[in-house]
C-alpha cells in the first residue's frame, strides 16, 4: 500500500475572486498551518493560501523539539504524526572541535509520554500539519488553495498611515494562463518563509532591511542510509576548521526497523556571511567532513546517501541584531499585517530550531487579532502590541543562543567550555543546563544565565 502522506490532500473548491476573510494566510509551512488553526480554532474565517502542493520537500533537520510537540498535541494532530515513521529522541550529544563530548539526557518522564523531542521528515511532518489545518479552516466556513503563489501584496494610504489590506495570486503560477485572484482582509498573515512577500512589503514599507546576512544561516541536508536505533541521541558538533561558527549534524530519522540500516538526515550549516567570506560551497564541505573527519569517516564507511536527498535552504535567525532600526529581531509587523516563523525571522541562531518559533509566533499573533475591534484592519497599536510581547517571550532564549553561536566561533573558548560540561560535577551541570537551555525553546527568563552568570560558571 503506497504511503497515506503521499496522497493529495482535499483542499477544497477554489473559493471566488474578491472574497473577503477575518485573516489571509500566506505560506502553508509549519508558521502558516500553525496560524491557520489557532486563528479558526478562535472561530476567524481563515483563507489559506500555499504555493506548493503536498506533500513537498522542505530542507531541514527534521527535529521537532519536545515545546514544538505541545503546539502539535493542541492543533489536535500529533498521534497521526507518530502514525508516520519518526524516531523518538532521548539525547542531545554536542561536540567541540577537540572531540570532547557532552551528552544530555532529555527528561525521563516525557521521553515516556513521547513529548521530549522527535526526528520526522518535514514530507511527512508539514504533511499532516496542512492537512489538519486544511480540515480545521475548511469547517470554520474559511477556504483553503494550494499551487497558489502569491505575488502581490496589496497596501493602502501614505506614510504612518500605510495598512497591508490583502493579496492577489494565480493558481499554477503567474505563466498558468489562469485569471489572477484578489482577496482581501483585515489582517494578512506572512508564513511564507524566508523569502515572503509579506516580510518584504512591511520592511520595505518601513525603509528597513529584510535580510541580514550576520544573522542569516545557510544549510544543506542530505539523507544517509546508516547504523541507527529506533530511538535514541541526536548529534549535533561544533567542529571548527572551515565550518568557524557552523554545524554538522546527525538526526536519525529512522530506525532499520527490520531492514539493515536506518536513515539519518546529515546536515552542516554556517552563517551566510562566513560562507560568502570563505567562498565555501557547502555540499562540498559535508563531503569533505563525512569522508576526511576523524571523528566521522569511519561511521560514514558502509552509509550510503539517499540518491536525489541533497538540497539546501537558508535560515533566518532570531539573534538580536546590533542596532535594531526598530524592533528585534526585525519588523515584522504594521497596520493590516504580521509576520510570523521564518518570515519573521525567528529560528534559533545555536540550535538552528525553528518550528517552535513559527507555531510560538503564530498563536501570538492571533492572540492579538481581535474580530470585531479590528474589522477595518488589524491597528499598526496591535501590530506593536505583537512584536514587542513576542520579543518578551522569546528574546531572552534567542539571545542567549546567539551568544553561545559566537562562542563555538572561537574554538579553543568552544573546546574549554565543552571541557567544563562534560565533568561531571555541579558546575558541569550548570553548563549543560544553560547548552540545554540554548537549544530549547523554553521562554523562562529567570533560567537564562547573564553573560557574567555564564562568565563565572565557566571559571569558579
Ligand atoms: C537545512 C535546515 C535545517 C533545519 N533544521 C531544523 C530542525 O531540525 N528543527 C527545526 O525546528 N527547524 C529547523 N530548521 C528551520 C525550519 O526549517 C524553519 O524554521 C521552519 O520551516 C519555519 O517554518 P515556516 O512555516 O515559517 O516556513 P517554511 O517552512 O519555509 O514554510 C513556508 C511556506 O510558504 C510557502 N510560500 C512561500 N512563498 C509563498 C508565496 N509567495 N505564496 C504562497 N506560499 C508561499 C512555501 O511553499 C512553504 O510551504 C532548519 C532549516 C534548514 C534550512
Amino acid at each position: 500500500m503506497a504511503d497515506w502522506w503521499a496522497e493529495p490532500i482535499d483542499s477544497g473548491p477554489l473559493p471566488e475572486d474578491g472574497g473577503r476573510y477575518d485573516i489571509i494566510v500566506v505560506g502553508g509551512g509549519p508558521g502558516g498551518s500553525g496560524a491557520a488553526m489557532y486563528a479558526s480554532m478562535a472561530g476567524h474565517r481563515v483563507l489559506l493560501l500555499e504555493k506548493s502542493v503536498f506533500p513537498r520537500q522542505k530542507s531541514c533537520g527534521d527535529a521537532v523539539g519536545g515545546s514544538a510537540l505541545m503546539h502539535v498535541q493542541a492543533f489536535g494532530c500529533k498521534d497521526e504524526i507518530e502514525a508516520t515513521p519518526c524516531y523518538q529522541v532521548t539525547d542531545m550529544i554536542f561536540s567541540s572541535a577537540n572531540g570532547v563530548e557532552v551528552s544530555i539526557p532529555l527528561p525521563a518522564d516525557r521521553i515516556a509520554d513521547r513529548t521530549a523531542g522527535m526526528v520526522i521528515p518535514r514530507l511527512q511532518f508539514d504533511y499532516v500539519l496542512f492537512k489538519r489545518a486544511a480540515e480545521l479552516v475548511r469547517k470554520n466556513g474559511g477556504a483553503v488553495i494550494q499551487d497558489f503563489p502569491v505575488s502581490e501584496v496589496h497596501m493602502v494610504g501614505e506614510g504612518d498611515k500605510q495598512r497591508i489590506i490583502g493579496v492577489s495570486g494565480t493558481v499554477g503560477g503567474p505563466r498558468s494562463g489562469n485569471e489572477v485572484m484578489t482577496f482581501t482582509a483585515p489582517l494578512t498573515i506572512g508564513a511564507g518563509g524566508y523569502n515572503c512577500p509579506v516580510s518584504r512589503v512591511v520592511t520595505e514599507a518601513h525603509g528597513e532591511p529584510m535580510r541580514d546576512d550576520d544573522h542569516y544561516i545557510a544549510a544543506y541536508r542530505e539523507y544517509w542510509e546508516m547504523d541507527c536505533a529506533e530511538t535514541g541521541p541526536i548529534e549535533l558538533h561544533f567542529i571548527g576548521g572551515d565550518l568557524g561558527g557552523g554545524y554538522f549534524w546527525i538526526f536519525p530519522v529512522r530506525g532499520p526497523a527490520g531492514a539493515d540500516q536506518g536513515v539519518c538526515n546529515v546536515g552542516i550549516g554556517l552563517v551566510q556571511r562566513e560562507l560568502k567570506l570563505n567562498k565555501t560551497k557547502l555540499r562540498a564541505l559535508q563531503a569533505q567532513v563525512i569522508a576526511e573527519h576523524p571523528k566521522f569517516k569511519e561511521r560514514f564507511k558502509s552509509a550510503k546517501m539517499v540518491e536525489g536527498s541533497g538540497i539546501g535552504h537558508m535560515i533566518p535567525c532570531g539573534s538580536p541584531r546590533k542596532d535594531p532600526p526598530s524592533y528585534q529581531p526585525r519588523r515584522i509587523a504594521m497596520a493590516g499585517a504580521g509576520c510570523v516563523g521564518d518570515a519573521a525571522t525567528l529560528v534559533n541562531a545555536f540550535s538552528g530550531e525553528g518550528i517552535d518559533p513559527a507555531f510560538v509566533s503564530a498563536k501570538t499573533l492571533i492572540e492579538h487579532f481581535d474580530r470585531d475591534e479590528h474589522a477595518d484592519g488589524f491597528p499598526s497599536e496591535a501590530a506593536h502590541d505583537y512584536q514587542t510581547e513576542l520579543w518578551k517571550n522569546i528574546g531572552p532564549v534567542m539571545t542567549n543562543s546567539y551568544k553561545m553561536q559566537k562562542l563555538v566561533k572561537k574554538r579553543r573558548l568552544m573546546n574549554w567550555f565543552m571541557g567544563k560540561a562534560s565533568r561531571d560535577d555541579k558546575r558541569g551541570e550548570m553548563i549543560r543546563n544553560q547548552l540545554e537551555l540554548a537549544v530549547s525553546s523554553k521562554s523562562a527568563q529567570e533560567d537564562v544565565a547573564t553573560p557574567w552568570q555564564l562568565i563565572k560558571l565557566m571559571l569558579f
